[in-house]
């Protein structure tokens, strides 16, 4: 389990921020792990402040909601760039669902943390094809401290590290659910892409 990490203890030492980045599957705990850090900070009487990506209305217009009903108040936002103004005075800053920004938010979660604020990024780090996903992968270069989580393979029980997408489909992003998507291990995952037909995203570039 993730200890947070003690701030220096230096007197009159500026505040320090980083960055943690917690990452995996579809149904692998992420926005729990999110919950779970956040209402700690909040317990700590720091400052807290959530985003989202205001695409993703899945579950509530406004809430961070986990698979398992775990929610907490959050704001949607368009642009990554929206959060920089709006976190001001925060200590704390949660994002949920992080790949579906773009690039420009690891350079606002460097200039959150430099700014002495604790950034906690919960994202998906592979998309449907098993691909590094949006900013995630340069957030995971970037940050002081990264977990990955983990799923449960529903074809299997092993561990799951894949969001294998039950729709046909070839769209990077498609919101959905158990209705669309299982958590597989890599053989279990391997097995499904197989049996699919392969969609122009996921065929190899034909030789010349
Ligand atoms: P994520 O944000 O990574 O998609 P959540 O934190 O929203 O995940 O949800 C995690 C919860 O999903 C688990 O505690 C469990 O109740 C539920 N769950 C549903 N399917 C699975 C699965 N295949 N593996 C693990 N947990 C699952
Ligand atoms: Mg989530």
């Amino acid at each position: 389990m993730f200890i947070e990490p003690r701030v220096g203890n230096r007197h009159n030492a500026p505040r320090r921020g980083w960055i943690e980045v917690v990452c995996g599957s579809m149904f692998s705990g992420k926005t729990e792990e999110l919950i779970r850090r956040l209402t700690r900070a909040r317990i700590a009487r720091q400052r807290v402040e959530i985003f989202k990506p205001a695409i993703d209305t899945r579950y509530h217009a406004e809430d961070v909601v986990s698979h398992n009903a775990a929610r907490i108040r959050s704001t949607p936002v368009a642009i990554a760039s929206e959060i920089l103004l709006l976190a001001a005075g925060s200590d704390v800053v949660g994002i949920d669902e992080g790949q579906f920004f773009d690039s420009s938010l690891v350079n606002v979660c460097e200039q959150l943390a430099n700014n002495g604020i604790r950034v906690i990024v919960a994202g998906l780090d592979m998309d449907y094809l098993g691909r590094p996903f949006g900013p995630i992968p340069a957030l995971l270069a970037t940050a002081e401290y990264v977990t990955k989580v983990h799923a449960v393979c529903v074809c299997c029980g092993e561990i799951a590290s894949y969001s294998y997408r039950i729709a046909a489909s070839a769209s990077q992003v498609l919101l959905g659910e158990t209705d669309l998507y299982e958590a597989r291990c890599r053989p279990c995952f391997l097995e499904g892409m197989q049996a699919k037909e392969p969609t122009p995203e996921a065929r190899p570039a034909a030789a010349h």
